[in-house]
């Protein structure tokens, strides 16, 4: 499956609160943001099973940024949208949506919003939604897929 997943409030701590990656001097020295506890663990263990891995953010951020982001966390992200190539996707289309992961093939969308969750009821698309207070998240990324496999 070719799974995406948010950045802010998701992976990245903006408004939200919780545990991140222990950071290194050097992505300090960077001044790299924390991703969320878990991830690089859930990120292999879903390459691990043949996923296809990726980051589909609202966010204007370079994509070279948010892959340098993991990269420097050990980890190789295999595809990332940001807004422009979102926008560049959806121009012209009748699409009004803040995502639209089926414009990329991807199978799964994680995220925190509801929103994200509404227009995926709405326009066929597949979404996880993670609370911020779900500190067993990355079970329930992997129980969640197990799920769609059986
Ligand atoms: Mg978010």
């Amino acid at each position: 499956m070719k799974i995406s997943f948010d950045l802010d409030d998701t992976i990245i701590s903006g408004n939200k609160s919780f545990e991140t990656e222990r950071q290194t001097l050097f992505q300090k020295l960077l001044g790299m943001e924390r991703i969320r506890k878990g991830t690089v663990e859930l990120f292999k263990e879903l390459k691990k099973r043949g996923h296809i891995v990726g980051i589909y953010t609202t966010s204007y951020r370079s994509c070279t940024k948010i892959k340098l982001l993991f990269l420097l966390n050990g980890f190789s992200i295999d595809f990332v949208i940001n807004q422009r190539r979102h926008l560049l996707k959806l121009y012209g289309s009748n699409i009004h949506c803040s995502k639209y992961p089926l414009a990329f093939n991807i199978d799964l969308h994680v995220d925190d919003s509801r929103g994200v969750e509404i227009e995926g009821q709405r326009y066929g698309f597949q979404t996880l939604i993670i609370e911020e207070q779900y500190s067993e998240w990355v079970n329930l990324v992997l129980n969640d897929l197990n799920c769609h496999n059986t």
